[in-house]
């Protein structure tokens, strides 16, 4: 086929799909997608993967233009009741995170500057002391996420050395995090020690050489084994390590900074529980269950601490100003003790049924006759608290024996805008309460409604 057959650049423009574009976004804008898809198009049309039909390039060029439409806001309603969606961007912020970002950003900061002397100060000054302050260590640093807080750790105190590691815990997290990986990536050497489901502490100190640098253990964050299992406590393996001279590092994932049993849950790792039994370098994410930034946070032994900071992959790793404010704001919350009243991630875990009940009756009531009022359950994802299910009350619209009619409704609320993100379950979609902010309410009733209805 050859190429000139392709519509012309200004018939294309005429075309009336392609003028509402315009109309939309601004001529010039849509003007550079269709000049760049028309190039794009030539060469598929040459290899014969399109046809050069004008209607197909146009419609082609509408969903791309509404592709790039869409960047800018990038806010969504999140009604799967999943509270940490990797997918939706785990944690959303507390209003007093997102502020500070906005100060931080639209401002010049203190980043680097300690105004009362006028001296260059470390940029993880502020975020060092809050940790100090919360979890008791000696020190404290902050990297771009938890899987750069376990390389730097690793690369900077145990390159060219042993490290060892339980068969329970090489574990995968999700988006190709494997423990095996990040360990050979950092230069160590990886010794497996135990089974899947038994590591005894001699496990562990019979794997001791003298060119062992660190035990790691891990928390098993999204999964359990239940049964016929074994894993020594930390207490009893920093115990063991000094004698050794051997380093202890826990990365415990979530970084839950209280006891979840007071609210009922499962215990969930803490750093300063970790710390108090003897780890060198507690490692965690800065948003999953703490509710702040995506971050790596990692507390412990001053002198370790300093080593990370002077490694050369530190200044690769490092966050940055927007970064460090929210993750700082979010840390303050903890300070006034107001951590669960305020950040969302636990006002949505802490949710009561009753308000999550009355919330779902009154969307039912919004939505109309097709919408009924539904017991389920939320779950806490990003790897924390695995096996824990919330119960709550859901809103359901039941697509009878039709499901591609349940897909059409989802799909139709994902791609409006706010988009709105619902699952799917036995023919029925669903909309949980526990998920959706609170000033969200009339926007997504509006939303659902007018998809009902079309
Ligand atoms: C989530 C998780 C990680 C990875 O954390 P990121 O901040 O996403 O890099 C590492 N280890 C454990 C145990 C986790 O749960």
């Amino acid at each position: 086929m050859p190429a000139r057959e392709l519509p012309s650049i200004d018939r294309i423009m005429g075309h009336h799909s392609v003028r509402a574009l315009s109309s939309q976004y601004g001529r010039a804008w849509v003007t550079d997608v269709v000049r760049y898809q028309l190039s794009q198009t030539r060469s598929m049309v040459l290899s014969g993967i399109v046809t050069p039909a004008l209607e197909s390039i146009v419609s082609l060029i509408v969903k791309k233009m509404h592709e790039i439409g869409q960047i800018g806001s990038r806010a969504i309603i999140n009604a799967t009741g999943v509270i940490l969606h990797t997918n939706l961007g785990r944690a959303p912020l507390g209003s007093e995170a997102a502020q500070a970002i906005l100060d931080t950003v639209q401002n010049y900061s203190d980043l680097e500057i300690d105004l009362l002397t006028g001296l260059r100060e470390s940029r993880q000054k502020q975020v060092k002391d809050l940790l100090c302050y919360l979890t008791g260590a000696e020190s404290g640093m902050v990297v771009n996420n938890n899987a750069a807080a376990m390389l730097l750790a690793l690369s900077a105190t145990s390159a060219g050395k042993e490290v060892i590691v339980s068969r329970g815990e090489e574990i995968e997290i999700g988006g190709s995090f494997r423990i095996p990986d990040v360990l050979k990536q950092s230069g160590t050497l990886m010794v497996e020690v135990g089974t899947t489901n038994r590591t005894y502490i001699h496990d562990y100190e019979s794997a001791i050489t003298e060119n062992t640098s660190a035990l790691l253990k891990v928390h098993p964050s999204n999964f359990r084994i239940e049964g016929f299992t074994h894993t020594p406590d930390i207490a009893e393996l920093t115990q063991m390590a000094r004698k050794h001279g051997v380093l202890v590092f826990h990365d415990i994932g979530s970084g839950c900074l209280f006891e979840t049993e007071k609210y009922g849950l499962t215990h969930e790792p803490m750093p300063q529980e970790s710390l108090a039994k003897g780890a060198d370098l507690v490692l965690f994410s800065g948003d999953k269950l703490l509710g702040g930034p995506q971050s790596g946070i990692i507390v412990g032994k001053a002198e370790i601490i300093e080593l990370l900071e002077k490694h050369p992959m530190y200044r690769a790793l490092r966050v940055d100003k927007m970064n460090l404010a929210s993750l700082s704001a979010t840390l303050l919350y903890y300070m006034k003790g107001e951590a669960d009243t305020k950040l969302p991630v636990w006002q949505m875990i802490l949710e009561s049924e009753t308000n999550l009940k009355q919330r779902a009756k009154k969307w039912a009531q919004a939505i109309g006759a097709r919408a009924i009022v539904i017991q389920g359950s939320s779950t806490i994802g990003g790897g924390s608290l695995p096996e824990e299910t919330l119960p709550s009350w859901l809103v359901a619209i039941d697509c009878g024996k039709q499901s591609a009619k349940c897909l059409e409704l989802v799909e139709k609320l994902r791609i409006g805008k706010p988009p709105i993100i619902a699952r799917i379950d036995a023919n029925m979609v669903l909309f949980d309460p526990r998920t959706v902010l609170q000033q969200e309410d009339s926007v997504f009733l509006q939303r659902v409604k007018e998809a009902i209805r079309d």
